[in-house]
């Protein structure tokens, strides 16, 4: 894995419960050359915007094509 700012090496970096279990509670990837810190949560977040704009784009693309678009759903109940 490349880091996303300076595609630079990447390792797996381990996050530790030292209060309590002392146990590996998140592991997360930090890039060697700045510092960058991408955790689960992050990439998560990250693939779930990209998820959404996906649907968007195609949901956009469907409306221009369509001849007749769902004014129903699209006007506000007032
Ligand atoms: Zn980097």
């Amino acid at each position: 894995m490349n880091c996303t700012r300076c595609q630079g090496t990447m390792v797996t970096d381990y996050l530790l419960d030292m209060e309590e279990s002392g146990d590996v509670w998140a592991s997360s990837w930090r890039c060697l050359m700045c510092g960058e810190v991408v955790d689960s949560t992050i990439l998560k977040h990250r693939e779930a915007q990209e998820c959404q704009g996906e649907l968007v784009g195609a949901v956009s693309k469907e409306t221009v094509n369509d001849a007749q678009p769902p004014v129903a759903v699209l006007s506000p109940k007032s």
